[in-house]
C-alpha cells in the first residue's frame, strides 16, 4: 500500500492550498480607477506617481524614487545613469531573471555571469572580486527568491575597485537588510512591479537612489532628455553630453494602483515571514531538504518565493519533476526555478556579448536549476491552518520518498 497521492494514497489536502489569487484587489481602488478615468488626466507625474515615488522612496530608506514603464528599463537606466556603455563589463549572478543580463547587453556593454552561493543562491561574493577586471564598471546585485545578496560584502568589495551597484530589487519589495530598505544600498535600487511580484500594477517599475546627480539622470533617461519638474518643452537645460535618453514614462493608472497597494506592504510583508519561518521549522526536521537561506542581515524579508533545495543523496536522486509531481499529488503546486541565464530558452546573446567567469558556475547549474522548488509567495499569503497543512505536505513527501525510487511518470498518449 502506498502512502503518497501520486502513487494513489489519500492527498494531505483535497483541495489545492496553491490556488490563491493575485494581485490584491480593492473596491476603493477600483472607485478612484474610474474617478481617473474620467478625469483624461491619464499620462506620468500624476498625483497619485508623485505620491507613489515619495511612499516607496521612505518605505526603503531611499531619497529619491523614479517610475518607469518596467523593472527592465529600471536596470537599464541605472547603467546609464552610471555611466556605463559600450566596451564595459558589468557582473551579475549566474541565477537570475535574464532581463538582468538583457539590460546589460542593451547599454553596449557585457555582463560577466558569476556563481552564487549554495545557501542563499545570491552573488558569491568571493567569486565576484575574482571576476573583477580593469573594464568592470558595474555589478547587480540580485536579491533572489526568497534571499538578500550580502550587501555589506560586495558593496565593500565594489567601493575598494571602484565600480557602481545596482540592486536588482525585482523580487524585494519590502525588505529590510540591516535596519534600511533594499534599493537604499547600491548606487541604485531597481524594482519590478510586473503582474508576478510583490507589489503590481500588471507592469511598470522604479528606481530609487539617494544621488541627487543620479536622480536627475535617471529622470532624464526615461523621460526623453527631460528633468523632473519641467513642463514637456519648457525645460532650461537638455540632458548632460551622451545620456542615452528614451521613453519609459509609465502611467496614472499604475501609480494608483501601486499608490494604494504600497499601504499595505508591512502587513504582507510580516505575513510571509510568518509563514515562511512555520515552513523553515518543519523543514528543518526533516532529512534531504532545506530551505534558501535568508540574507544574512534580513529582517523583515521580502519573497517572491519560498525555495525548497532538495539534497541529491538524501532523496536518492529522484528526479526534481517527480517530486514537484509528489508535492502537486498532495495538493502542493510548486515551480521550478529560472536555470543559469546563459542556459535559458529566451537568451540568444552572440559568444563576443557575455562572458561567463571562470568558464561555468556549477552551483547555478546544480542546485540553483536541478534540485530546487519554488513555492510562490501569494501561497505565503495564506492562513495559519494552510501553512500548516503545507509543512505537512512537505514532510509526508520527503519521509516516504523512497517510495518514488521507481517510479516512472505516465507516457503521455
Ligand atoms: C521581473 C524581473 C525583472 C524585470 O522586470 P519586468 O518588470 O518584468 O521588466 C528583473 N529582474 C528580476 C530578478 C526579475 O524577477
Amino acid at each position: 500500500m502506498s502512502k503518497l497521492a501520486l502513487l494513489g494514497g489519500k492527498p494531505v489536502s483535497g483541495t489545492n492550498v496553491s490556488k490563491t489569487q493575485w494581485p490584491p484587489i480593492s473596491e476603493k481602488t477600483g472607485d478612484k480607477l474610474k474617478e481617473l478615468y474620467l478625469s483624461r488626466k491619464w499620462s506620468f507625474n500624476s498625483p497619485s506617481e508623485q505620491e507613489f515615488e515619495k511612499a516607496y522612496a521612505k518605505y526603503h530608506g531611499a531619497k529619491h524614487g523614479i517610475m518607469m514603464v518596467n523593472g527592465t528599463v529600471t536596470l537599464e537606466c541605472g547603467l546609464l545613469a552610471l555611466g556605463v556603455g559600450k566596451g564595459d563589463e558589468v557582473i551579475i549572478p549566474a541565477l537570475t531573471w535574464i532581463a538582468t543580463a538583457t539590460a546589460v547587453r542593451d547599454v553596449g556593454a557585457i555582463p560577466v555571469f558569476v556563481d552564487i552561493e549554495p545557501t542563499t543562491l545570491c552573488m558569491d561574493p568571493a567569486k565576484f572580486e575574482k571576476a573583477i577586471t580593469p573594464k568592470t564598471k558595474a555589478v547587480i546585485p540580485v536579491h533572489l527568491y526568497g534571499s538578500m545578496a550580502d550587501l555589506d560584502k560586495i558593496i565593500k568589495i565594489a567601493k575598494k575597485h571602484k565600480l557602481g551597484v545596482i540592486e536588482d530589487c525585482a523580487h524585494m519589495q519590502g525588505g529590510i537588510w540591516n535596519g534600511r530598505g533594499a534599493g537604499s544600498w547600491g548606487d541604485v535600487g531597481s524594482f519590478s512591479f510586473q503582474q508576478s511580484k510583490t507589489v503590481s500594477a500588471g507592469e511598470s517599475g522604479i528606481c530609487l537612489t539617494n544621488d541627487d546627480n543620479l536622480a536627475d539622470r535617471l529622470f532624464r533617461a526615461k523621460h526623453i532628455g527631460y528633468p523632473n519638474g519641467a513642463a514637456q518643452g519648457g525645460a532650461k537645460n537638455g540632458p548632460p553630453p551622451g545620456l542615452r535618453c528614451h521613453n519609459y514614462r509609465g502611467n496614472a493608472f499604475q501609480a494608483l494602483i501601486l499608490a494604494d497597494q504600497v499601504k499595505g506592504l508591512k502587513k504582507l510583508i510580516g505575513t510571509y515571514n510568518r509563514s515562511a519561518a512555520e515552513i523553515e521549522k518543519t523543514v528543518a526536521g526533516l532529512k534531504g531538504v532545506r530551505v534558501q537561506a535568508r540574507g544574512r542581515m534580513a529582517d523583515p524579508q521580502g519573497y517572491y518565493c519560498l525555495v525548497l533545495i532538495f539534497d541529491s543523496a538524501p532523496m536518492n536522486d529522484i528526479p526534481l519533476s517527480t517530486i514537484i509531481a509528489a508535492l502537486a499529488a498532495e495538493g502542493l503546486n510548486c515551480g521550478g526555478t529560472y536555470g543559469p541565464v546563459y542556459k535559458h530558452l529566451l537568451f540568444n546573446m552572440g559568444k563576443n556579448e557575455y562572458r561567463i567567469a571562470g568558464g561555468s558556475c556549477p552551483v547555478a547549474e546544480g542546485i540553483g536549476t536541478l534540485n530546487s522548488v519554488c513555492i510562490g509567495h501569494p501561497v505565503l499569503g495564506n492562513d495559519m491552518k494552510t501553512i500548516k497543512r503545507i509543512c505537512a505536505i512537505i514532510t509526508k513527501v520527503v519521509e516516504n520518498h523512497k517510495e518514488l525510487i521507481n517510479y516512472k511518470p505516465a507516457e503521455k498518449a
